[in-house]
């Protein structure tokens, strides 16, 4: 797809909001993103996948099967090195069934309390189905340092905690939106739009 055509319509399983808004902004105009009609409605998958890619997979799979047309999922998270990679795919759940973004950040503080190396990533892989039958995988990752304490209300899940130090703040303190151009959801986006328009040329 040369930036001239018109963007092709793709839609988007997630119920994430934040997800959503950054994947909106990755997208940057370039392909037309949709919420999948009807996606509450619909029973959510087991997300019992080893790594993100897999989840990505089982979700773009089982939501992929209720319309026709392109149609995306991603799984994503934070992987802490101190903790071995800990949350990792339990990211969303990392502090129980009723997990909140807040019980999860505490819980992560209370994990590194006292740990010198805060080194940890966030990932994002994202799957693509083509009316049902698995068109590609896309990865993104970013590579930050926990914090001892939040810092910012922007963004979503870890954000406040997630210091970035190209940009010397956390994601939850980055301005207008601007961590979607270097974060991995918006890596994985991209690269699936390339891979996209890649595909439209050829065929
Ligand atoms: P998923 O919906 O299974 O992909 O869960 C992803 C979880 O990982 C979210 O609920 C957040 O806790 C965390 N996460 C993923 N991406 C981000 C991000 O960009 N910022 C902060 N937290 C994130």
């Amino acid at each position: 797809m040369s930036s001239g055509e018109t963007p092709r319509r793709l839609l988007c399983a997630t119920s994430n909001p934040g997800k959503a808004r950054e994947f909106a902004l990755a997208a940057g105009g370039r392909v037309t993103l949709e919420p999948l009609p009807g996606f509450r409605d619909i029973p959510p998958c087991v997300e019992d996948g080893a790594t993100f890619a897999a989840n990505a997979m089982i979700k773009a799979r089982h939501y992929g099967a209720h319309t026709s047309g392109l149609l995306f999922a991603d799984d994503s998270g934070l992987e802490v090195d101190a903790l071995g990679g800990a949350p990792g795919v339990y990211s969303a759940r990392f502090s129980g069934p009723a997990a909140t973004d807040e019980s999860n950040n505490r819980l992560l503080l209370e994990k590194l309390h006292g740990v010198a190396d805060r080194r940890a990533r966030f990932v994002c892989a994202i799957a693509v189905v083509d009316n049902g039958e698995l068109s590609g995988v896309y990865m993104g990752s970013v590579e930050g340092l926990i914090l001892e304490a939040p810092r910012g209300s922007g963004g979503f899940g870890y954000d406040p905690l997630f210091y970035y130090p190209p940009f010397a703040c956390t994601f939850g303190e980055v301005e207008g939106g601007r961590k979607f151009t270097v974060s991995h959801r918006g890596q994985a986006l991209r690269a699936m739009i390339e891979a996209l328009a890649g595909k439209h040329a050829a065929g």
